[in-house]
């Protein structure tokens, strides 16, 4: 990717999710607390065995590594995870999916100026699209491609689909920089166009 201003409310599909360039104050403390309980959660065990074993070898395997930062920053930007915990081949099973969407839903109320969903990948698209047609966003007929966009009104985000970015897609060409580099500037141009935002669920 090249350009350091990602001004995206994204989601990503990765292990637990993360804070950055959050609201201050309570909502941030919520958030937080959102933070705790993804921590704590136990709700599918065979993904937190797997989490547990993985995180027992990548800490053998990296022993005395130290880790550098590349000195790159989130700007208005909030990074999270339909599943945060990390399945098995990268396929959560449907319950599994279902029971961790509770978290990105809590988030996404949290966060109260929402204006551009970038979902990296089908997980994180559908999860999304749900959420949103959820709140009563007419978006139930978006489809998975990778740059396709739904406005569903002013009063919701706008979500935009992208392939994930994982090594079998990048590797295989699937994915490039520059079709990367493309869904994150029609991110940028559609939060220039689209100004202050409404929180979700203030209809
Ligand atoms: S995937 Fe989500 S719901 Fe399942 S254990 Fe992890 S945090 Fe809990």
């Amino acid at each position: 990717m090249r350009g350091r201003d990602r001004r995206v409310a994204g989601s990503r599909s990765g292990p637990r999710g993360r804070l950055e360039a959050t609201p201050r104050g309570v909502g941030r403390d919520r958030l937080s607390a959102v933070a705790r309980d993804v921590v704590a959660c136990a709700a599918c065990p065979r993904l937190r065995r797997y989490c547990a074993a993985v995180a027992a070898r990548g800490k053998r395997e990296f022993a005395g590594w130290r880790y550098c930062g590349d000195g790159l920053r989130l700007h208005r930007a909030y990074i999270t995870a339909a599943v945060r915990c990390a399945p098995p081949e990268n396929k959560p099973a449907p319950v599994e999916m279902a029971r961790c969407r509770s978290y990105l839903a809590r988030e996404l109320v949290l966060l109260p100026r929402v204006r551009v969903i970038l979902a990296l990948g089908r997980i994180g698209f559908e999860a999304c699209r749900r959420l949103l047609a959820a709140q009563g966003a007419d978006i139930r007929a978006m489809r998975f491609a990778h740059g396709a966009a739904c406005v569903p009104g002013p009063a919701f985000p706008t979500l935009i689909a992208s392939y994930h970015p994982s090594r079998q897609n990048t590797n295989t060409g699937k994915l490039t920089e520059p079709m990367l580099d493309r869904v994150f500037e029609m991110a940028r141009d559609l939060l220039d166009e689209r100004g202050s935002g409404r929180r979700i669920g203030d209809v």
